[in-house]
Parts: C-alpha cells; structure tokens; sequence
C-alpha cells in the first residue's frame, strides 16, 4: 500500500514536471519553454562535460574544454521557427569540430557552418556531405561509416542511417546513398554520446556497444525517421540511457510529421520517465563521471 501510493506521487511529479516544459501553438504543435541564451563562457574548460541543445537536431557540447557542435541550425533557415537560437554564429568564440550527419538543410545549414568557419577548427561528416563542404572552402574531412576520429579527447565513430528520401521524392539531379548520412557515436571523459542523426530505424540501434549514456532522441513519427515506436523500443532497450529531445518544437510545420512530435506521447511509454529531458533551447545538461548516476538538468538543480 505504501508502496504504491510511493509510485502514484511519483507519477505526479513526472506529470507536472512534463507539462510545465512544453507549449502549444495555436494549431497544436508542441514547442519548448523559452531559449536561454548563453555566451562565451560556456567554452570554457570545466572538469565536466555540459550539452546544450541548439534547436532542432543541433547539439552543443563542451567536454572538459572540447567544443563540439552538431547539426547546428543558428541562421538561415528557410521555414519559420517557433524558437529563437540561443547563440548566434559571431557570439561564438571557438569551437574543436563541427559534424554533420547529412546534408539535408534542417542539419547541414551552409550559412551557419560558413559563419563558423572564421572560429571553427575542423568540419565533420559523411564523404558526401563533405564534397559540398568542400566547395564551400570549409576545413572539412569526409568519412566512411567504418571511421573513428579523434577530436581532442573524444573518441567519434560514425554510425549507419538510412534516410535517402530524395530518390523516392523525385527532382533531385543524383541517387543518394546509404552512406551519404550517419549518426555520431562521441566518447568523452564523462560518457557516452550518441547523436542518430535522421534515420529509418535500424535494427542495429537496438545494439550499441557500449550502451549509451546520453542519446540526441529523435521521436518525430514519419516514414523517412526513426518513428514513434521504434523510438520507445530504442529507449527502452538503454534504460538508463538520458534522452535529450530533438527534431521537434523548433520548425513551424504543424503538418509536418518530421517537425511537430509531441512529448506528450511519450507519457507512460519510457521505462524510467526521469531520463525524459524536455530542454529549453540553450538548457545544461550536465554530464559528470564521478557522479555519473546523478545527471542532472540546469532545472533539477534548482
Ligand atoms: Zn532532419
């Protein structure tokens, strides 16, 4: 009995915790609490590692003084936002490495990474994407699917993704191939990291050796993505994996399935709930190794 009124005020915390982090449009699409701008000092070297999620699929990640974004989307879109950036690309003082999972324009956005440029070190992606960084003039490697590279202290392998939608779209002038997109498995000091990029489900994703710590969870419910379910099921097979929430809340596109994913449906689907972590664009999430079972939010801080 004591037990399970335990559970039940536990599920309440989850509830009002959830709901107080996401809002709605007036056509229904769910968007996150307001961006929280940050500046230069979040490049400084700290004895942890901090991601910030940028707004859609783009990430940022300063590991013990190694700056790292992906996929990042700061200018330049051609849809409307429902969100502000939290950094723009002239406030950024320095960054290690920029990796693109592909080069679709929601990851790989050419005026950000030209804007960067000035401050970036190295630019990181697939052979494909490469080739158009190239011609863009950017420092940039392309990499195989079977590559891991070292940026500073973290470890990156690429991981396998399956998003060639243009050749079933039409109108594109050359056929895309499996290789032309990946996901990005990081190794840091304090865990590890994986950012799927944009996929159809993959049944190696139920696999990853070693388990992650921290997944870019991507839970839009459309064909060329991982879907709604195959979600959960990847989820739940990291059970103590954290799931920061991406590819959603950030394109005005209510009736685009790729853009308008709702938290809510995630609601008694997650094995441990508490992992569910709806950032504000811009948010910490502090990833600690000495104390790796109490990862926190800037909110659960407080
Ligand atoms: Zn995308």
């Amino acid at each position: 009995m004591r037990i399970s009124r335990f559970i039940v005020i536990l599920g309440l915390i989850y509830a009002s915790h959830s709901t107080a982090q996401i809002r709605y449009t007036e056509k229904g699409q769910a968007y996150p609490q307001a961006t929280r701008h940050f500046d230069g000092k979040a490049f400084e070297s700290s004895n942890h590692t901090v991601i910030r999620w940028l707004g859609n699929a783009g990430f940022f990640i300063n590991s013990r003084g190694t700056c790292i974004m992906v996929d990042p989307l700061l200018v330049g879109f051609d849809m409307p936002l429902l969100i502000e950036p939290p950094i723009l690309p002239d406030e950024v003082p320095s960054l290690d490495a920029v990796l693109i999972t592909h080069g679709d324009n929601d990851h790989f956005s050419k005026l950000t990474c030209k804007q960067l440029s000035a401050v970036c070190k190295a630019f990181h992606s697939t052979a494909y994407v490469d080739s158009l960084m190239k011609d863009m003039r950017l420092p940039s490697f392309g990499h195989s699917l079977k590559d891991t590279f070292q940026i500073e202290d973290i470890t990156v392998s690429l991981t396998p993704a399956w998003h060639t939608w243009q050749n079933e779209f039409g109108g594109f002038d050359r056929t895309f191939r499996r290789e032309d997109y990946c996901g990005f498995l990081m190794r840091t000091a304090d865990g590890l990291i994986w950012a799927p990029g944009d996929s159809r489900f993959l049944p190696e994703f139920l696999h990853l050796r070693p388990n992650p710590d921290v997944i870019f969870f991507d839970f839009s419910d459309d064909s060329w993505h991982i879907g709604l379910e195959n979600a959960i099921k990847i989820a739940n097979a990291y059970p103590n994996a954290h799931l920061l929430l991406s590819h959603w809340g950030t394109v005005d596109a209510p009736e685009m399935k790729p853009f308008n994913a709702d938290p809510e449906d995630l609601r008694g689907r997650i094995v441990n709930p508490g992992r569910i972590h709806i950032l504000a664009p811009g948010e910490e999430f502090w990833l600690n190794t000495a104390k790796k079972q109490e990862i926190v939010t800037e909110k659960d801080k407080l």
